[in-house]
């Protein structure tokens, strides 16, 4: 007899395995239930949010819902998803990571998920978006006589990239000899917050050629990003930009080769500089390539972000390519009428693993417009050193670090 009731109990149990309720096939699973994750964060303007924004489905049963198509749309704002899944994983869960908006404020920052086949009320996420406080410290220190212009337009390019580069970087210890940074560079032993710049105004070639350099000189030995760099300009030229209206440009771009736009990029692993020395190097870390295409260029038949090909040492490969990027603030040649400071090179140091903020960057659409036609008339080609200067790691630094 005891025999006989075990078989019947584990006939039961089989027969409920396959039926919700014993009675029949199990009705199809629907999209029954929609919780939400990572609502309500707050971050500074134009930045990613620290955590992604995520939703979570369930069929009738309470069950997770594997393969429900979403989809994740900014609704409000102009903010930007940097990444959206398009359907539920085997957890029935689906997430986005998103970059909020420019405005300030708890309600203005909006993202909608369409959930198929889901009849209850859209998800909305909502993020508080705060004023920009930068945390990077650069800190300018002149080796030489500066005319007020001059010393104004260091101070300014100091102020732009700290609203772009807003999050602080582990301090460390530098200790360098005379010279480690370009010719003049006094001796070091110290702790660096952020990044130290040396500025200096000199007699190089004269008028014309050279206008100036730039390099990061100590890099970090974690994350190989600046500690000390230097900017050299050409004393003989700077009067010639002051009266063009483009000294601020040129500066702040040589500021951006000193935080390593262009000169760090294979010190990164894996190397964010593909093909360098080639006819075709292009940039490919996935914050530059992302923005490249949403500023106007999926159409580029080639891979992006396309790097200069052309100008020699110091032009090719450290720049974006001029025939495609025109404009744009870090290509090699500046222009007369506008040099945007576009999302795509925010993006590159998102890749090299600053924390940014896109809010400060210049309205720019990808163009080859304003490219080299006649120097000298439609744009000024920065001819700049060949790099020159040792870029060093801290722990190769002096006795007694
Ligand atoms: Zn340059």
């Amino acid at each position: 007899m005891r025999w006989t009731y075990l078989m019947v109990a584990a006939l039961t149990i089989t027969t409920a395995a396959c039926s919700s309720d014993g009675y029949g096939p199990a009705p199809t699973p629907v999209p029954t239930s929609v919780t939400q994750s990572g609502n309500d964060q707050t971050a500074m303007i134009g930045t990613l949010l620290p955590t992604a924004i995520g939703v979570t489905v369930l069929d009738q049963r309470g069950s997770p819902m594997a393969g429900v198509a979403v989809d994740f749309a900014v609704s409000a704002d102009g903010g930007v998803l940097t990444s959206a899944a398009d359907s539920t994983n085997a957890q029935g869960r689906a997430t986005a990571t998103w970059v909020i908006g420019n405005t300030l404020g708890s309600t203005d920052n909006a993202v909608t998920v369409t959930v198929a086949g889901y009849a209850g009320a859209t998800p909305v996420f909502r993020a508080s978006g705060t004023p920009i406080v930068s945390a990077y410290n650069i800190e300018l220190r002149p080796l030489s006589p500066m005319t007020p212009a001059q010393a104004a337009a260091f101070a300014s390019a100091a102020a732009r990239w700290s609203g772009i580069i807003v999050g602080d970087l582990p301090s460390d210890r530098v200790v360098a000899a005379p010279g480690d940074c370009f010719d003049n560079s006094p001796a070091q032993d110290e702790v660096i917050d952020d990044v130290v710049i040396f500025a200096t105004v000199d007699s190089l070639d004269g008028p014309g050629g050279i206008l100036g350099g730039a390099s990061p000189c100590w890099i970090r030995d974690v994350g190989s990003l600046t500690l000390v760099g230097g900017m050299v300009f050409d004393s003989a030229d700077l009067g010639m930009l002051e009266s063009l209206g483009i000294l601020e440009a040129v500066i702040l771009h040589e500021m951006g080769h000193v935080l390593g736009i262009g000169t760090l990029w294979d010190y990164m692993t894996p190397s964010l500089l593909v093909n360098g020395g080639t006819a075709d190097p292009y940039f490919n870390g996935v914050n530059g390539v992302f923005r490249f295409g949403l500023a106007g260029g999926g159409s580029y038949p080639g891979t992006p972000v396309p790097v200069e090909n052309q100008g020699g040492p110091g032009t090719a490969d450290g720049h974006w390519r001029e025939t495609i990027m025109g404009r744009e603030l870090m290509t090699g040649y500046v222009s007369l009428t506008a040099n945007p400071l576009s999302t795509i090179t925010v993006g590159s140091l998102a890749d090299m693993r600053y924390t940014v903020s896109y809010a400060n960057a210049d309205p720019y659409v990808v163009s080859p417009v304003n490219l080299r036609m006649v120097p000298e008339i439609e744009g000024i080609w920065i001819r700049e050193l060949a790099p020159s200067v040792t870029v060093r790691r801290v722990s190769e630094g002096g006795i007694g670090r």
